[in-house]
């Protein structure tokens, strides 16, 4: 079970948008799989490709783990487009496998409608909702360089400030491993 490093808040490669996939080669397969096995020895519920310094547009949720959605797959989402949002929005708690040991309160719409790609680059539609819909929306954001962070109030950014630069420095003791540098790209 090959598990990469994660990429971390200050790394370059989170804040650059990432490239369409126009085909999947048997690397590209091969990646998707190191996503999610990177995703769950890290015990996240969600991983973007530019999380393990893969600059495409494709991200892996399995929220299976958490009470209330044993139901629910493993999905590979390729080029996502969010179409729809709810005009209901909720405030819900959320963290980051490339911002370790933070959390905070992000308001996000409750329901969305997303088209993707799957794995054989086929045009799938999903209309999701309460924590699916707001992984997705987590992870869409990380293809487009955007962080929960940068959605929080300013309070709250002045209170998490200190720990992000110690996340940038790379002050933390955490238990999966983390890129090296904030130049990290994937080879
Ligand atoms: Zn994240």
């Amino acid at each position: 079970m090959p598990i990469l490093p994660i990429t971390i808040y200050g790394d370059k490669i989170l804040r650059k948008k990432v490239d369409p996939i126009t085909k999947i080669d048997d690397r590209t397969i091969e990646l998707i799989k190191f996503m999610f096995d990177t995703m769950r020895n890290a015990n996240g519920i969600g991983l973007a490709a530019n999380q393990i310094g893969f600059n495409k547009s494709v991200f892996v949720i399995d929220v299976s783990p958490v009470e209330g959605y044993e139901k629910y797959k493993p999905i590979t989402m390729i080029n996502p487009r969010i179409i729809n949002r709810s005009e209901e929005t909720e405030a819900v708690e959320e963290g980051c496998l490339s911002i370790p040991d933070v959390r905070a309160d992000v308001i996000r719409p409750k329901e969305i409608t997303i088209i993707y790609q799957d794995i054989d680059l086929t045009e799938q539609k999903i209309d999701a909702a309460d924590l699916y819909a707001r992984v997705m929306q987590h992870e869409y954001d990380h293809l487009k360089g955007v962080l929960f962070t940068d959605l929080l109030d300013g309070e709250t950014k002045k209170q998490i400030k200190k720990m992000l630069s110690k996340i940038q420095k790379r002050k933390i003791d955490i238990d999966y491993p983390i890129s090296d540098s904030i130049d990290y790209k994937l080879k």
